[in-house]
């Protein structure tokens, strides 16, 4: 999975797929059913680390792609399919002059991604915005109001585990309401936010946060304050220029990675007495 997650680490899955629509999804799902096979819905692997030990079912990468934008009173509905790589639409809405996902602009990964984890950044969250998603559940459309979804910073009701007998629900799309905007001014804003996130960013390959920033604190503030800056456990390290990112210099494994968070989690811990909690999901 190496190959499919930003990390660049992680063990092998039984079987990979790209599904690109619905249909093909139904009928992947109607093929792990029939050989009792676990499934895992991934968007472009930004925020997960596979165990080196592998996942013995199906791990699929959704890429429906398409987008639709409909007028409503002042504001615009955009309705998004979940395998969108989330700051491509939001820099493409920017120049159409639509507001609100501004913030998105460098934010790795896709729609679903984002909704399940509700990705922010520079301001701006997945969830504010949303005004519903389309679900996959046991094989039935559904549309959720994001109320049902239970957001909260990084959290949604999408990132607690289902039970493995039953395939997780897939994010198919999003619909977002947005605003008109001089489309000048949005990509004035973005290209700014642009530049930040290039200063603020190691570069190499990471997942971003490793962890939540816990309430009234920073993870990053936490970890380099317990000595953990640039810490290096063989090819993976506490980055150097921000400590809740934990970078792959070429060849780590997970259990390397694995093993960084569990240092950083006891040290901050036994200095500050905070639990650090994990951003990023490990299926292991
Ligand atoms: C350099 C870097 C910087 C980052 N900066 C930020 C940041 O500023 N803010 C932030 O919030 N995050 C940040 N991230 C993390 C990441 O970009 C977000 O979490 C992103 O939303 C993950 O999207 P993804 O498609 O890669 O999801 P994945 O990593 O593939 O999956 C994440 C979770 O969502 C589930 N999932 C994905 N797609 C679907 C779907 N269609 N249906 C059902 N479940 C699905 C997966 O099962 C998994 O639980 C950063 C990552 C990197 C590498």
């Amino acid at each position: 999975m190496g190959r499919h997650t930003s990390w660049r680490a992680g063990g092998v899955a039984r079987f990979y797929s790209e599904p690109s629509s619905l249909e093909e999804v139904r009928s992947l799902l109607a093929w792990a059913t029939d050989e009792g096979l676990p499934v895992v819905w991934i968007g472009r692997g930004t925020n997960m680390l596979v165990d080196d030990q592998g996942f013995p079912g199906l791990i699929a990468s959704y890429r429906a792609q398409d987008w639709q934008v409909a007028e409503q009173d002042a504001a615009v509905l955009v309705r998004i399919e979940g395998g969108a790589v989330m700051a491509g639409m939001a820099r493409r809405l920017a120049a159409m002059g639509l507001a609100g996902l501004e913030w998105a602009e460098g934010l790795p990964g896709t729609v679903g991604g984002a909704v399940v984890g509700n990705a922010g950044c520079y301001g701006g969250d997945t969830a504010t915005l949303l005004q519903r998603v389309e679900l996959l559940v046991d094989g039935t459309l559904e549309q959720w109001p994001p109320a049902q979804l239970m957001y909260r910073y990084r959290h949604s009701l999408l990132k607690v585990a289902t039970p493995s007998d039953r395939p997780p629900p897939l994010v198919v799309a999003a619909t977002f309401r947005l605003e008109r905007a001089d489309p000048f001014v949005l990509m004035e804003r973005m290209a700014a936010i642009a530049a930040e996130r290039k200063r603020k960013t190691p570069t190499g390959s990471s997942c971003g946060s490793v962890f939540k920033n816990p309430p009234g604190d920073s993870a990053g503030r936490l970890i380099e304050a317990a000595g953990l800056k640039g810490r290096s456990i063989g090819a993976a390290q506490i980055s150097s220029v921000h400590a809740n990112y934990i970078m792959n210099r070429g060849g780590a494994t997970a259990t390397e990675i694995q093993a960084l968070i569990v240092l950083a989690r006891t040290v901050v811990w036994e200095r500050f007495g905070v639990a650090l909690e994990l951003e990023v999901r490990i299926l292991s």
